[in-house]
């Protein structure tokens, strides 16, 4: 089959599996973090398969991808909102059954208030800085609050959550400061609301061990098959397949320089494939400028010159001739080339290369066998 663009090709298989992986590390079934339309997956199809392998918890950033959410996820999925409720938003939010996480006392105090004008009981999430001085209540705003708990009674808070700065390092003594600290979170809040959970882990925090599990894990990129601690287990399952289709095929009848600012040269009797993708496509970030590879078949085939915006160069020339040069794809991540491999080369985060994939590719879903 040939196409005009590359296709993204995503295994539901291995994502379900990654679930199972997951959820057997740990005592109490996660939550799924699937922000950023599922890191460049697709939320719609992942948060239905996630649904369906057992989970009943999302996290998405904005108002907009929760109110997405909540017309394609069945009505008893929880969902939060880690980016909170912005002013004037809180009736929206009510209304469509939306949890936002609430990390300063002003949103508190909207959130506690508009409950009360609506007279109704609408839970909330209470997030609490432990270490990344990124969203949260500071430690000392938290205990004030605990010392007079009339705002945050009138959140009708449902969890209290942090994050972690340093998970993916499990040497990092800041994982053990973050975990104390938010210990003693955990043990003000249940004692003012028993009942309540607490949330710590994203994906590598669950790895860190059962200290960091509390009652919710947030995993997001362990999902998508990214391992959560570099290089030690487990080994998530690759999800993501993405193949470039070749357009056109050349071979150098004399030395030539290649692509933009003619930076690289080539001498005669080179191989050249030109395949649709290129920067606009996010392949900057997904194969790196310099040094990036893919896959001819068997052959792992090096980007010669600069990426373009809507193309990439490959020297095929240790590769076979392709039987049929039209049908020809070269595949830039799959289990050969995985997410985590990519970024440690071109120095960027996995997430930076899931979520870069957006572009022009077509989507296809490996459905779950039955
Ligand atoms: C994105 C996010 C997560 C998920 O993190 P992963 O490392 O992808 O598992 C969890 N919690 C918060 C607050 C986040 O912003």
């Amino acid at each position: 089959m040939s196409t005009a663009t590359g296709t993204l090709t995503i295994d539901l298989s291995a994502l379900c599996a990654n679930w199972h992986t997951v959820c057997s590390a740990l005592e109490r079934k996660p939550a799924a973090v699937i922000k950023a339309d599922a890191y460049g997956l697709g939320a719609e199809t992942v948060g239905a398969t996630l649904y369906r392998a057992g989970c009943r918890e999302f996290f998405l950033a904005t108002l907009e991808e929760a109110l997405t959410a909540r017309s394609f996820l069945p009505d008893d999925a929880i969902l939060y909102i880690l980016g909170g409720v912005r002013p004037g938003e809180e009736d929206e939010c009510i209304n469509a059954g939306l949890i936002p996480v609430l990390y300063s006392k002003s949103a508190m105090k909207r959130w506690a208030s508009v409950c009360r004008e609506l007279d109704v009981v609408s839970p909330s999430v209470i997030k609490v800085d432990t270490g990344m001085t990124r969203m949260g209540l500071s430690l000392e705003d938290w205990h004030a609050c605990v010392e007079q708990p009339e705002v945050l009674a009138d959140c009708h808070p449902v969890l209290v959550m942090s994050h972690l700065a340093c998970a993916d390092e499990p040497d990092h003594p800041m994982n053990r400061d973050q975990q104390q600290r938010f210990a003693q979170v955990a043990q003000s809040a249940r004692g003012l609301f028993p009942g309540i959970r607490c949330s710590l882990a994203n994906s590598s925090g669950i790895f860190l061990g059962a200290d960091w599990h509390f009652d919710l894990a947030r995993p997001g990129a362990s999902l998508y098959g990214f391992d959560p601690l570099a290089g030690r287990e487990p080994a998530m399952k690759a999800v993501v397949k993405l193949e470039l289709p070749v357009l056109q095929v050349r071979e150098l009848g004399q030395a030539a320089s290649i692509g933009y600012g003619a930076e690289t040269q080539l001498p005669a009797g080179r191989r050249l494939a030109v395949v649709a993708g290129g920067y606009a496509d996010g392949l900057n970030r997904t194969i790196g400028r310099e040094g990036g590879v893919g896959y001819l078949g068997d052959t792992r085939v090096p980007v010669v010159g600069r990426i373009s915006m809507d193309t990439t160069i490959f020297d095929i020339t240790e590769a076979s001739l392709p039987s049929s040069p039209d049908n020809a794809r070269i595949t830039v991540l799959d289990h050969r080339l995985r997410v985590a491999d990519v970024s440690r080369r071109i120095g960027a985060l996995g997430y930076e290369v899931l979520t870069s994939l957006a572009g022009r590719y077509r989507r296809i879903y490996r459905e779950v066998a039955q």
